[in-house]
């Protein structure tokens, strides 16, 4: 289905759309091209041990060099190259980048920091993602625990029949997942519970209004059960100081936001892991 409509896409782009609706199939239509020609590189934001604030690992997000147009946000073609199905040849890239990365620090610093991709659950659709990844891994002789995936709380539940196995299987063989943007979807407290997950991603949403008297019962009571299912729970889109204090304060463990470090190139994160391992 996705391949059809890629390829008939053409057909319907003059007859009277309007503008979105142009860009979203110019998005669409040019993906193609763009993840064959490799268009696509990681940037890292880095992640902190709450109290200390020293690094714990990095999250890999994905940026488009569009030619002649600059960079595009995986806010908008990722839901694009989802609607299309080349999420899956996207994804592949994706791991493959982070890999490269991976062994490229592993070979400096003769370590690799812990590194997150995130996933698309339309990527567990394709039964051998999990075994695929593990193949690489082992391949490039990089410990499994140097990755880990992040999957949106939303698309867990909504997939769970196809996550479920590959999660438990990427588990078993050391490579961590985490439940991104928890608190914006529907799931229960219970989810955490039924899920192999080793982390839980506070979205931004929650964090923002912090140290504000509800907002904060609620972290706490995520961070308590959290703690009691001995999970790492990182506070996302941290912004300032004060909410910093405050996250540390009610139980989050790690924390990630442009407060302690925009994402930025691997150049860049390469310095941060010279600091870090150094001080080790
Ligand atoms: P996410 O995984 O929840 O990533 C966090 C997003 O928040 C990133 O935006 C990051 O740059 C931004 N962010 C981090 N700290 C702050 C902060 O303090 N304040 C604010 N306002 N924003 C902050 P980005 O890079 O534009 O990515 C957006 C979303 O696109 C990601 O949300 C993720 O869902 C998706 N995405 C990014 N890279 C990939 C990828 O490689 N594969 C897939 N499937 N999705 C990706
Ligand atoms: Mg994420
Ligand atoms: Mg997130
Ligand atoms: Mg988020």
């Amino acid at each position: 289905r996705a391949k059809s409509r890629a390829g008939a896409a053409w057909l319907f782009f003059d007859q009277g759309m309007n503008g979105a609706s142009r860009a979203r199939l110019d998005t669409e239509q040019a993906l193609g091209r763009a993840i064959a020609a490799r268009e696509f590189l990681l940037e890292y934001q880095p992640k902190f041990r709450a109290g200390t604030r020293t690094l714990s690992g990095f999250e890999a997000l994905v940026r488009w060099e569009r030619p002649g147009r600059g960079r595009v946000s995986p806010g908008e073609f990722v839901p694009a190259a989802e609607r299309t199905g080349q999420i899956k040849a996207l994804g592949e890239l994706i791991v493959e980048l982070a890999c490269t990365q991976l062994l490229d620090w592993q070979r400096r610093f003769g370590r690799a920091p812990s590194v997150a991709i995130n996933v698309s659950p339309l990527q567990f659709e394709d039964a051998g993602f999990a075994g695929r990844l593990l193949a690489r891994l082992a391949a490039l002789g990089l410990p499994s625990g140097a990755l880990e995936i992040e999957i949106t709380e939303t698309a867990a539940i909504g997939h769970l029949g196809r996550v479920l196995p590959q999660l438990n299987r990427l588990r078993s063989e050391g490579v961590a997942c985490a439940l991104d943007d928890f608190g914006t979807g529907q799931s229960s407290l219970t989810m955490l519970r039924q899920l192999p997950i080793s982390t839980v991603k506070l979205d931004r949403s929650m964090i923002e209004p912090l140290p504000e008297v509800q907002a904060s019962a609620v972290v706490m009571a995520t961070c308590a059960l959290g703690q009691s299912l001995n999970l790492e729970i990182v506070a996302e889109g941290v912004e300032t100081e004060q909410q910093a204090e405050a996250a540390e304060a009610l139980g989050c463990t790690q924390l990630q936001g442009y407060h302690l470090g925009r994402p930025m190139t691997p150049e860049q994160a390469g310095e941060l892991l010279t600091l870090a391992f150094a001080a080790q």
